[in-house]
């Protein structure tokens, strides 16, 4: 369709970062262009026709699509950060890396019980990131309304692993 065009014609292909053998897929310049970006954050609002009360972004690029989203529709923001990060008390969810592991973490009153929270990323690989971000949110007393990326790399599997919790990506390739 024309939305996953759009994501398509905008993103750029970046050989052997942040490793060599990596193609690192850089959403920058579709964020960079205004009509792109509205684009890409209407296709999301357009996709959760019952809405959401809050949009929770995952560091660091998830947090430009979150706030957008937000702004867009009337929701609050909150952001998923790295360890470390969050200067109150947070809960935090560790998942395995190629190399070693990774932190995540959200403050423990982020979300009044119930709340209907829209995950939201720009890139959904293996799903290790998504899968620790949607625990968290539980955790911390959300109800998921679900969860959004903007591109989804499918041959590394990130929605089986995530199963049965759905994905919506604009583009997968
Ligand atoms: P995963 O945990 O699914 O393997 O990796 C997804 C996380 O890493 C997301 O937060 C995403 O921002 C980042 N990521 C992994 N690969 C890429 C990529 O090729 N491009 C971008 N923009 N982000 C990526």
């Amino acid at each position: 369709p024309e939305l996953a065009a759009v994501v398509a014609n905008r993103t750029v292909d970046v050989p052997d970062f942040p490793k060599p053998g990596i193609v690192f897929k850089d959403l920058m310049p579709l964020f960079a262009d205004g009509q792109a970006f509205r684009t890409v954050i209407d296709g999301i609002v357009g996709h959760y026709p019952a809405g959401f009360d809050v949009v929770a972004g995952v560091e660091a690029r998830g947090f430009v699509v979150a706030a957008a989203v937000a702004y867009a529709t009337g929701a609050g923001v909150v952001p998923v950060r790295k360890a470390g990060k969050l200067p109150r008390k947070a809960l935090s969810a560790s998942y395995e890396l190629e190399y070693g592991e990774a932190t995540l973490e959200v403050h423990e009153d982020a979300f009044i019980a119930g709340q209907r929270v829209l995950v939201v990323d720009d890139v959904l690989a293996t799903g290790g990131t998504a899968g620790a971000a949607l625990d968290l949110v539980e955790r911390a007393g959300g109800t998921i309304a679900g969860f959004t990326v903007v591109m989804e790399l499918a041959f590394l599997k990130g929605r089986e692993r995530l199963a049965p919790r759905e994905v919506h990506a604009l583009l997968t390739v």
